[in-house]
């Protein structure tokens, strides 16, 4: 047992002020995700900050037609929320595709932003780990990497972001808003996960010191015409191999707007803005969905283990795009949500 201190923040304010006193100090939402890496002695804080009964839980409309959702707002509670599920389906359809129902009672919106990898290295603290203990080596170039990324990799590091939630978010253009000693900020949800590079330390731009304190989305929904569809090893509760978040506005069989995320394969959910401008314009069919697909995976690069996923992955786009286009988003989750 590794001793640390535990305090509650009264307000964000106060949330600021403690972890902007101690380097050492990390928040606790759910719990999810800290609690295990803290078991496994991958964190060690020195103190918990609780923030978990702060007033970040409420879903609220924008003046923009978009929704603000408080960082503490539970998964399970998003998802089931009838301005989500009417509205940012593809959301719900996300949220409910990852953990299990209880895990998602306790898993925030704040907490699965900044969920860490599940690359195996990472929580055996017998092995080299450049995130882990940055400089110490990447175990996962050479080892067994069948879980990992194909897409903006670096010679440091390989791991994948394993949240669903965020594919969706990235592909409806989310904005993060976040609190810190400096004042209030927001980041577009695109440019808050980071790629590896050669400090994969360093998940998200988020400053140490900063809170997330809300997530907010702008007014398109693509309600109509969007499927997430998720790949893994099992049907639930396992983390994606590949996942696609595929939303689409329709003129007829015209595609006039396309937006395509993709988890599982990156160090951050991913986007690509010349796979999307390969859809726009164009006629619903097989050939457009295979050449968006083409086109996202121009630089996928395989390891040993998980060069099968580049392959997975084109077929997941295109089946994807397809079932968005047809507006039957696959996926049992679904059903759950109507
Ligand atoms: C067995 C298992 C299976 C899972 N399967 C999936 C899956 O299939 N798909 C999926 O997407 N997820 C999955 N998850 C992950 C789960 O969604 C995350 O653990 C959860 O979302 C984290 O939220 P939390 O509130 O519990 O975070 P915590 O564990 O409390 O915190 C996580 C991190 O975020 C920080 N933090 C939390 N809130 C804030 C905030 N507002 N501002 C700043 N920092 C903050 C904490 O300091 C900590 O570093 C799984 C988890 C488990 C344990
Ligand atoms: S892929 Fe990243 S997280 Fe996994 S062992 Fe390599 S450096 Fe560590």
């Amino acid at each position: 047992m590794i001793a640390f201190q535990y305090t509650r923040a009264h307000d964000v304010a106060d949330a600021v002020r403690q972890i902007a006193a101690d380097p050492a100090a990390k928040f606790i939402a759910g719990g999810t995700n800290l609690l295990d890496l803290m078991k496994d002695d991958v964190e060690r804080p020195t103190r918990l900050i609780d923030i978990s009964r702060l007033p970040l839980k409420s879903v609220e409309e924008t003046a923009a037609g978009g929704l603000r959702i408080g960082a503490l707002v539970p998964n399970a509670d998003l998802a089931y929320h009838p301005l989500v599920a009417q509205r940012y389906p593809i959301l719900a359809s996300a949220i409910l595709a990852g953990a299990s129902p209880q895990l998602r009672n306790m898993a925030s919106t704040g907490g699965n932003l900044l969920q860490r990898t599940r690359c195996y290295y990472f929580y055996d603290t017998a092995t080299p780990c450049n995130k882990r203990d940055p400089g110490s080596g990447c175990s996962a170039i050479s080892g067994l990497n069948r879980m990992h990324a194909i897409l903006g990799t670096s010679e440091a590091c390989i791991a994948t972001h394993p949240s669903d939630m965020c594919v969706a978010l990235a592909a409806l253009d989310a904005t993060v808003h976040v609190a810190g000693p400096a004042g209030a900020r927001a980041v577009a949800v695109s440019d808050f996960h980071r790629l590896p590079e050669n400090t994969p330390q360093h998940d998200t731009n988020l400053q140490r010191n900063e809170i997330i304190t809300s997530v907010e989305l702008p007014a398109r929904g693509f309600a109509a015409n969007y499927t997430y569809l998720k790949i893994r090893d099992r049907l639930s509760y396992a983390f994606a191999l590949v996942s696609v978040a595929a939303a689409l506005e329709l003129d007829g069989s015209t595609i006039t707007e396309a937006r395509l995320a993709l988890g599982g394969v990156a160090h951050k959910p991913w986007r690509d803005a010349a796979a999307e401008a390969a859809l726009r314009g164009q006629a619903v069919a097989q050939s457009t969905f295979a050449r968006a697909a083409d086109v996202l995976l121009r630089e996928a690069k395989g390891f040993a283990h998980n060069a099968f996923k580049i392959d997975l992955a084109r077929r997941a786009i295109v089946r994807a795009l397809t079932q968005a286009a047809a507006g039957t988003p696959q996926s049992q989750s679904d059903k759950k949500v109507s």
